[in-house]
């Protein structure tokens, strides 16, 4: 895919880049953040949007990261998840992957129904029957460390295999439940992005 800007299919005007897995260049613009500082001082930022960070590595895998900047759910604040946006960016280094990140507060929650402009932004960039890893945080009160979920096991039963084993390979100990603390339900990006026949994954830890 070649670097440059264009308009999504929705309408919204995304930057892009050109990833030959994981080297790339960067530029750098007037953004006041911490996530964008972040993003610079490692690299992983290319050239920023106004409100989203795509990092495209012409892959069909993608991190997204929705709650990596705060934002209103069915008119409640929703804060931001901690780190996501970092995590996500990361993991998609290490994967030779997309991300999609918001880079400032949203006015609707990107996790949530299908009328974000984070939703729209994200089926306007990736490409079809895509697996995209959807990662937030949770606080401790839920229990486990690490919680992952194929919206209620609507994704195709060797997804979670080839989770479980890769986990279990790298040393994790993996309970495989359909049901757990947190569910990625009707609401849920995971849960659409399946519907629209994508590969899903939610992880939160
Ligand atoms: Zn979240």
């Amino acid at each position: 895919m070649a670097r440059g800007r264009y308009a999504g299919r929705h309408g919204l005007t995304i930057v892009t880049t050109t990833l030959h897995c994981c080297t790339f260049s960067w530029t750098v613009q007037s953004m006041s953040n911490p996530l964008v500082e972040y993003l610079k001082a490692t690299k992983s930022l290319d050239t920023a949007a106004t409100e989203f960070m795509w990092r495209d590595a012409d892959s069909h895998l993608t991190f997204t990261g929705p709650h990596a900047k705060a934002s209103f759910r069915d008119g409640d604040y929703k804060r931001r998840d901690n780190n996501v946006g970092v995590i996500a960016v990361e993991a998609s280094k290490l994967a030779c992957a997309n991300a999609l990140i918001p880079l400032t507060p949203g006015d609707a929650d990107g996790n949530w129904g299908t009328g974000s402009r984070f939703r729209r932004a994200l089926l306007s960039l990736i490409q079809p029957s895509s697996m995209v890893l959807d990662i937030h945080g949770m606080t401790d009160e839920h229990g486990p460390d690490v919680v992952i979920g194929t919206a209620s096991g609507r994704a195709p039963q060797w997804l979670t295999d080839c989770t479980e084993t890769a986990l279990t390979k790298a040393g994790f100990v993996v309970e495989v439940r359909h049901t757990g603390p947190l569910s990625a339900g009707e609401k849920t990006l995971t849960w659409s992005l399946a519907e629209l026949g994508h590969h899903t994954l939610s992880g939160v830890r």
